[in-house]
């Protein structure tokens, strides 16, 4: 297995997203990391661009991870950048179902394989939507998001309220 794609949101990027970032680019030689958007639907607290530019910061010190914008169908992002499988991250049982059914989908239609891979103890309380709504009312993201970009994160959400 060489290259694995990881979809997802990433509105924004969370300490979450990253303890799977960092695990699984240490397991495969390439790691795109996939912000998967509806140009039809615009929305989110974060535009794409900020959302690209960020996750590039926060992945800066691992060269085996790239990020890209992608829209459409996922497999077909998959397809198109060569990737060799999916990759999800799993924080708890209630979880599992939809996910099941969409890495089902995605090889019905297209014959790819996702792999999951178990949140980290310490990650598992963590989710983006969460993030978005303590940054908001002007809690502290610390340990929620990376270092490096957390000040811009609780920048942007600040004057999102
Ligand atoms: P989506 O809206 O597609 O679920 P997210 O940005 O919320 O996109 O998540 C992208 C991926 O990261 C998903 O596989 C999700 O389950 C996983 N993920 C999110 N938060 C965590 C976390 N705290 N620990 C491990 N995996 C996570």
């Amino acid at each position: 297995m060489r290259t694995i794609l990881y979809p997802g949101s990433f509105d924004p990027v969370t300490e979450g997203h990253m303890d799977i970032i960092r695990r699984a680019s240490s397991l495969f030689e390439r790691l795109i990391v996939g912000i998967l958007h509806n140009p039809q639907k615009p929305g989110g607290a974060f535009s794409i661009m900020e959302r690209l530019k960020l996750l590039e910061t926060a992945t800066s010190s691992l060269p085996n991870v790239s990020v890209e914008a992608m829209t459409g169908l996922l497999v077909d992002a998959a397809r198109a950048c060569k990737a060799d499988a999916v990759l999800r991250g799993i924080r708890s049982a209630a979880e599992t179902e939809s996910e099941l059914q969409m890495a089902r989908l995605n090889h019905h239609l297209a014959g790819i394989e996702t792999l999951f891979m178990a949140a980290s103890p310490a990650a598992i309380h963590i989710s983006a939507s969460y993030v978005r709504e303590i940054g908001r009312l002007g809690g502290s993201l610390q340990g929620l998001v990376p270092e490096a970009v957390r000040p811009e994160i609780a920048r942007t959400l600040a004057q999102n309220k």
